[in-house]
């Protein structure tokens, strides 16, 4: 299975943002090299919706701009499901534009957790998420 490898403090940065924006769901990029993610970058979900997204434009291109000048590419879009399901929604499938691992966060027992997709051409396939060092 194809991994995409995160750091521990990224992984946390993540949480902490849809934590703090549920019931509405959060979204954010991901950028870094070589399967691993260095620079997390949370984006205002202009929708202000608990059912769907789409990044503010302007945010969304100044973090593009920012994961460029910062000499990384972009390796994963996250958002949140705080009513779920575990997996992209149809819309998310339908609406997936960039060949870059798609990170659900999704609420169950309790406790805030994330899966990896990567879809192409209507197809999801999973991807391994792998925690790695401190910091
Ligand atoms: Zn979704």
């Amino acid at each position: 299975m194809e991994s995409l490898s995160l750091t521990l403090g990224i992984w946390r940065a993540m949480r902490r943002q849809v934590v703090r924006l549920a019931p509405l769901e959060a979204c954010g990029l991901l950028a870094g090299m070589n399967g691993r993610v260095e620079l997390r970058i949370g984006v205002r979900n202009a929708d202000q919706s608990p059912a769907r997204f789409h990044m503010e434009p302007l945010e969304q291109w100044r973090a593009f701009q920012r994961i460029e000048s910062a000499g990384l590419e972009l390796l994963g879009i996250y958002h949140s499901h705080p009513r779920g399901p575990d997996r992209p929604s149809p819309t998310d499938i339908a609406e997936a534009m960039y060949p870059v691992v798609q990170i659900i966060w999704y609420r169950q027992d309790g406790k805030w957790r994330a899966r990896g997709y990567r879809i192409e051409a209507g197809r999801v396939g999973e991807v391994a998420l792998e925690l790695v060092g401190n910091e």
